[in-house]
């Protein structure tokens, strides 16, 4: 029976250039073959004995951002939500100082999101939703400049490392998008840009504009990546990886929380559905689709369960496998949910069969239809 790990896949084969700092390869080799041998099993207790040395390996592991130069931790910090109302100021601090001192140097902001603090952090932010006024969203020119320029502002920086068109502006053309990323990068504003929510030939279109007009293109797209949402990130993004070298960096990896089963007899008084604006994650934990969802979630905590791990951290440990995937951003709203998160195990060849049989909903690439 044949058992590979995730992150040794990723790494040892399709990403030779990633680095494990703290588990060395030669030990990962050693495990891998005496893992090849066993039967499912014994495989199991194995996983079990061997899984405090294999969290290591996600902590410290990081890859390119798509094709770039620009190394980011395979696990990055979203503020979405509750660093903007949920949590204190100094609890975001704090937040932020654990998953840094864990090995995330990515930082996800954006111009509708609270402030954040720089050091040695690779920080985004993503620019589209600024103000109410007409000029003070979208992608023109001019909001890009200044909608950048009010995030410097608030984030206290110089620059961004990664700026995000948040989602397709088909009221500005392609050509204006692309001319004004490149500005922003020249001018010291940022250093690479990406897209957030644009379709695979929106991407494309950005891409072919840049080469024509010798402009900067994107290096990599934000996409929704979970259990129940994985068209995008599984079939789409690793064609664009392979042509253009546009990463994924995700987003979602618990479908806001649902998949760690906090949902499963309605909604606590504590969590994202209950606040105030989420109204539509209510309605959708409560929809017909809500329950299918929730009554996979079941089976899936019981798979985690058997290899001793929670349901947050198999299911982040299943965004990483994706080919293509930079790195996944997580969203927390306490500190035990971050170290919990952090500590994303692995999933294993026969795992990751297991939660495909029991989703039921793989999507398949071009290839394998034609096959
Ligand atoms: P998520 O992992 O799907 O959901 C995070 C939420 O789930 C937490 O705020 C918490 O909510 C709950 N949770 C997390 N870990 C838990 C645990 N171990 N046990 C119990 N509950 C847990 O991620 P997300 O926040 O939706 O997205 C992550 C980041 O992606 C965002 O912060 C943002 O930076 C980025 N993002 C980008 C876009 C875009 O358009 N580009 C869109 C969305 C998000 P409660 O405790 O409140 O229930």
């Amino acid at each position: 029976m044949q058992v590979s790990f995730a992150c040794t896949e990723h790494n040892l084969k399709s990403r030779s250039e990633d680095r494990l700092c703290g588990l060395r390869t030669s030990r990962i080799e050693t495990l891998r073959f005496h893992l090849r041998i066993l039967n499912t099993h014994t495989t199991h207790h194995l996983l079990r004995l061997f899984i405090c040395d294999l969290q290591t390996c996600f902590f410290f592991l990081h890859r390119n951002l798509g094709k770039s130069g620009l190394r980011v931790s395979c696990l990055g910090l979203g503020t979405w939500v509750t660093f903007g109302s949920q949590i204190s100021d100094e609890m975001a601090e704090n937040l932020m100082a654990i998953a840094y001192e864990n090995g995330v140097n990515l930082f996800d902001t954006a111009e509708v999101y609270a402030s954040g603090r720089r050091s040695s952090f690779v920080i985004t932010t993503k620019i589209y939703w600024g103000g109410q006024a007409e000029t003070e969203r979208g992608l023109s020119r001019k909001h890009i400049i200044e909608g950048l320029r009010g995030s410097l502002s608030r984030l206290q920086l110089d620059y961004v490392d990664i700026v995000f068109a948040n989602r397709n502006d088909v009221n500005s053309p392609m050509e204006e998008i692309v001319r004004a990323m490149t500005f922003v990068i020249n001018q010291g504003m940022a250093m690479y840009w990406g897209t957030s929510r644009w379709s695979a030939m929106e991407i494309m279109e950005a891409y072919s504009v840049a080469r024509q007009f010798n402009l900067i293109p994107p290096v990599c797209e934000q996409a929704e990546y979970h259990y129940f949402q994985r068209d995008k990130v599984e079939v789409q993004l690793p064609e664009l990886y392979h042509k253009i070298g546009v990463g994924a960096m995700t987003w979602s990896p618990l479908a806001c929380g649902l998949i760690t089963g906090k949902y499963s007899d309605g909604v606590p008084e504590c969590s994202r559905a209950a606040m105030k604006g989420y109204q539509w994650l209510k309605e959708r934990v409560n929809s017909e689709e809500g329950r299918r969802q929730l009554a996979k979630i079941k089976e899936l905590h019981l798979l985690a369960d058997r290899l001793g791990c929670t349901a947050a951290q198999l299911a982040i440990a299943w965004c990483l496998r994706s080919e293509g995937v930079s790195s996944v951003l997580l969203g927390v709203s306490t500190s035990d949910q971050l170290l919990e998160n952090l500590v994303s195990k692995v999933t294993d060849h026969i795992c990751k069969l297991t939660i495909d049989a029991l989703l039921g909903n793989k999507p398949h690439s071009k290839k394998e239809l034609r096959a």
